[in-house]
């Protein structure tokens, strides 16, 4: 098999050796005689898993006992309209207004879809900026008695990374789209209400949604959320309430295992550090390439560059291509490149493609 590099934002890069362990067990789970996908979610089998998945993720994220997890579907995009069903029937003012900060492309989706349930407060908006930074807490216009603060940790395709935790008065939950760089770092998970994560950047495949809810967050639901989307039943169903998306639940199970036993989150972090140190720097070397973010807003985990000369665009992708560092194109609404460096990338992966750089540059 030719060595190639996938720089996808997502579905992205999973670890080889969970690849390779899915493979193993494809056709006999331990000796059961089936594959995880003909399982019954009932079963021992695949209840073991869950129970496995869902305690190795306690300990990755050092997730403290008042915390439920929970494994749905539906997506980050689903989650945007689950969280203010399962959210605004507990605001203390009707009709209930949800506080965000705009940060780009899906803090903006958050938004319109949470639109349609509430009365929506944009604190702050890094828009005229054109998505560069985020701004400082010292300057959000937060509502008195909001619902709760919806932000976006990390913004997959403008690239621009929380580097705080915001810090509200009152006890206003926050709740944090964490789907592009869940477990890249560590994160004091009892600073926010509810964690949310599409699971094909940095988990595993798609089809999983990751919800980390305080307790005292759950039974507030609307009478319009769907029974299988309400935290409660969710929680008290153990995420079986229906059907969960079972091959995928196992294959994030076997990813947390890998993550454990190469030193955890913090190890990670250690290396994504490591990582975009190494790719930034040869993108600002001069501006042949040109990375547009506030250097202390820069996501670790997604670096959108643009050629100085697009109109080299085509030629650069194909020498990419040709030397096996794919999926290399920006998302189509910002154009120029993206490099997504999640965990599972190596760091021979990111080298490779900042020898690719200099090459390509002249240099
Ligand atoms: C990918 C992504 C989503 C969307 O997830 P879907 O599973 O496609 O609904 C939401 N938020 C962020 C930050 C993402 O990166």
């Amino acid at each position: 098999m030719t060595q190639i590099y996938n720089f996808s934002a997502g579905p992205a890069v999973l670890p080889k050796e969970v690849l390779q362990q899915a493979a193993d067990d494809m056709l006999d789970w331990h000796g059961s005689g089936m594959s995880v996908m003909e399982m019954s979610h009932r079963g021992p089998e695949f209840i073991s898993i869950y129970h496995d998945a869902v305690r190795d993720l306690r300990q990755l994220l050092a997730i403290p006992a008042n915390y439920r997890i929970l494994f749905l579907q539906g997506g980050g995009l689903g989650e945007n309209a689950i969280i203010p069903m399962n959210l605004l029937g507990r605001a203390a003012v009707q009709p209930a207004t949800i506080d965000f900060v705009h940060t780009g492309s899906w803090s903006g989706k958050s938004i319109k879809e949470a639109a349609r349930y509430a009365n929506v407060n944009v604190a702050a908006s890094s828009e005229p900026g054109h998505f560069t930074s985020v701004p400082p807490q010292q300057y959000w216009k937060l509502t008195r008695d909001a619902a709760y603060l919806h932000i976006c940790t990390n913004e997959t395709i403008d690239g621009v990374e929380y580097n705080f935790v915001p810090e509200l008065p009152g006890g206003t939950p926050i709740v944090a789209d964490m789907s592009s760089h869940i477990l890249s770092r560590t994160v004091d998970v009892s600073k926010y209400g509810v964690i949310f994560a599409g699971a094909q950047k940095n988990i595993g495949p798609a089809g999983l949604t990751v919800v980390i809810v305080r307790e005292d967050l759950l039974g507030h639901a609307l009478d319009i959320c769907p029974s299988a989307f309400n935290w409660k039943i969710v929680d008290e169903h153990e995420s079986m309430f229906n059907t969960p998306p079972t091959y995928s639940i196992y294959i994030a199970g076997l990813v947390f295992a890998h993550l454990l036993r190469q030193g955890g989150v913090a190890a990670m972090e250690k290396r994504n550090i490591e990582k975009a140190r190494l790719l930034y720097a040869a993108l600002d070397v001069d501006d042949f390439y040109q990375n547009r973010v506030a250097p202390d807003c820069r996501s670790r985990m997604n670096v959108p560059f643009y050629l100085r000369d697009e109109t080299l665009n085509e030629k650069f992708l194909a020498g990419a291509k040709a030397r096996g560092l794919l999926q290399l194109k920006g998302h189509k609404s910002v154009g120029g490149m993206r490099a997504s460096i999640y965990n599972a990338m190596p760091i021979e992966g990111v080298q490779a493609l900042v020898d690719y750089l200099n090459e390509f540059a002249g240099r």
